[in-house]
């Protein structure tokens, strides 16, 4: 048995699919046999294009046209005679390895492309990469796992997983992840709980441990894998994966009903989402809303930025779907973690202080535009609330802010209708914000703590490092004192105080949170029907006399020992 960070709930059965995603390792060879050697990427090309036309008609029928033009486009960078016939040349003139000649002429295209004013010429060269990689895997006899295609159940075992993994992967197949590196927050992490697959993150060397084909189980509530179990282990799992459906089933019960405490204090539960298609976990998990919409995945695994009419369609998908309950999109938050192909940004030596969030988009304020305008088109289809990621002055609220006005005056002079009750507010997840919440909740209609990185900036500890993940504790003295701050600060305006970092949808987190009176709590689709049930269990008062009593702890051990005695 090995232990890794628990993830994402659930009991797992199931045999493993280890993922590759190695760098390719090109070596220059001499040949004699040349036309072998063009044989040999001939057929390449010829299983690559196979490959391409299943994903390209897969994607049609799952995603639409728009989206499977991507894969049109790599078959026409495949039948480029262009591309081929110089590879081919190249083995020819210089005796070389087959491999070796397609990686330099793929180098030499993608250089010349990506020099070009032309926006669309750039495009083309993360195109020619993918493809010529794929083709290049095939020569290399590194193996390609297609996600959209897989043929049984599986558990997948990788080192880290790519939102383009996630988002291309056949989830009726996939019984839970496995993943070297990451921890609850990361977003493998996230994903694993938005999409309700067991998960547990951070195991090291789980793909050197396990190899593919072998019979795994694991809990994700408790982060344990077993390799190869024995029948009694088998057995037993076999029993608790009964037991978790059954708890699952009780949670049904609690469908339609209201999230209040047993002395009458009402708070929103609400989901936290990354693409529209999440909008039916949450419609199934009886979510009152979205606290947060992640935007940054509409930008993410393509060549250019989202067009106004594509983030438009994605906004009101999302409003629509929730039929008129509250819904919280988060303007741009990249940068940090996550890094856009297309965005060339400077190498950074702290990403997460650096270029990001808000910080990027009041310096490109045509993306920001672009956004905000998609954003209040769409306001018409329900009720929208926008929020601003990583702010960390009341300069840059205000900035921002401005810029929404702007945007509106010009949809005014468009005759573009828009909502005039679009509720403005600000994640807070910077201590400064914090601390300054009094003056800044003037100026916003809400606050939504961002737990996540309010709780790496507040204890300076990166929240991706596996060596100080100990130092990562949303129970520090110092985390939980900002966060009563920040609701009271609110509350002291007249605004409401929300929270969407993970800590919202922790049963141990939630008792304290009810007690500092916070009013709506984000959380991954399958923590809302236990939240409700906790949430129904206690009274305001009793949980905010036991918060007050945790406020007098020190340390985050002490106050974790004393939830754990007072919720047994
Ligand atoms: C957070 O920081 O708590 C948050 C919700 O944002 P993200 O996890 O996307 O950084
Ligand atoms: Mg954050």
């Amino acid at each position: 048995m090995f232990k890794g960070t628990a993830a994402s709930p659930g009991i797992v059965l199931g045999k493993a699919l280890v993922l590759e995603h190695n760098e390719l390792v090109i070596e220059k060879k001499s040949i004699s046999d040349v036309d072998k050697e063009i044989e040999r990427l001939n057929d390449a090309v010829a299983i690559s294009k196979a490959e391409l036309e299943k994903v390209r008609d897969k994607a049609k029928v799952e995603l639409g046209e728009e989206e499977a033009q991507i894969f049109e486009s790599h078959l026409l960078v495949l039948e480029d005679p262009e591309l081929l016939g110089s590879a081919i040349d190249k083995v020819k003139s210089e005796n070389v390895n087959a491999d070796f000649a397609l990686n330099e002429i793929k180098e030499m295209f993608v250089g010349m492309f990506e020099a070009m004013d032309n926006e669309y010429m750039r495009e083309r060269a993360a195109d020619i990469k993918d493809v010529t990689n794929r083709i290049l895997r095939h020569l290399l006899g590194v193996k390609i796992v297609d996600l959209a295609a897989l043929e049984d159940e599986v558990v997948l075992v990788a080192h880290d997983l790519t939102p383009s993994d996630t988002a291309t992967m056949d989830k009726k197949k996939v019984l839970g992840f496995l993943t070297d590196i990451g921890g609850r927050t990361s977003h493998t992490a996230i994903m694993a709980r938005t999409l309700e697959v067991a998960a547990i993150v951070g195991l090291t060397d789980a793909t050197d441990k396990i190899k593919d084909g072998d019979f795994v189980v694991f809990n994700g509530d408790t982060g344990e894998v077993i390799l190869n179990p024995d029948e009694e282990t088998i057995a037993k799992y076999s029993q608790m994966k009964k037991e978790f459906e059954e708890y699952k089933k009780s949670l049904e019960l609690l469908k339609g009903q209201a999230s209040v405490t047993t002395d009458g204090k009402h708070v929103e539960l609400a989901g936290n989402i990354g693409t529209p298609n999440d909008v039916e976990g949450l419609i199934k998990n009886d979510a009152e809303g979205v606290g947060l919409y992640r935007t940054e995945f509409l930008y993410m695994d393509r060549t250019d930025f989202p067009t106004e009419d594509e983030q438009y369609e994605a906004y009101k998908a999302v409003l629509e779907g929730m039929s008129g309950k509250p819904v919280v999109i988060r303007t741009l938050d990249i940068g940090g973690d996550k890094k856009l192909d297309y965005l060339q940004m400077d190498e950074e030596m702290n990403p997460f202080l650096g270029y990001r969030a808000i910080r990027l988009c009041l310096d490109r304020k045509e993306i920001f535009t672009t956004q905000l305008r998609a954003l209040y088109r769409a306001s018409v289809h329900g009720k929208l609330r926008i929020m601003f990621p990583m702010i960390s002055s009341l300069e840059e609220l205000l900035q921002a802010k401005a810029v929404c006005e702007e945007v509106k005056a010009e949809l005014d002079t468009e005759n573009i209708p828009y909502s005039k009750d679009v509720e403005v507010g600000m994640m807070i997840e910077v201590p400064s914000a914090a601390v300054i919440s009094d003056v800044l909740a003037k100026h916003v209609d809400f606050f939504s703590i961002g737990t996540n990185d309010l709780i790496q900036y507040t204890c300076a500890v990166d929240r991706m490092n596996q060596k100080i993940s100990y130092l990562y504790n949303q129970f520090n003295p110092a985390v939980l004192r900002l966060i009563k701050m920040v609701i009271e600060n609110a509350h002291k305006e007249g605004k409401w105080a929300g929270m969407c970092g993970e800590s919202a949808g922790d049963q141990r987190m939630i008792p304290i949170l009810l007690g500092f009176g916070l009013d709506e709590f984000s959380m991954s689709p399958i923590s809302i029907l236990p939240a409700r049930k906790l949430i129904n269990s206690v009274s305001e008062a009793d949980m905010k006399a036991f918060a007050d009593k945790v406020l007098e702890l020190g340390t985050a051990k002490e106050i974790e020992e004393f939830i754990s005695e007072t919720f047994k």
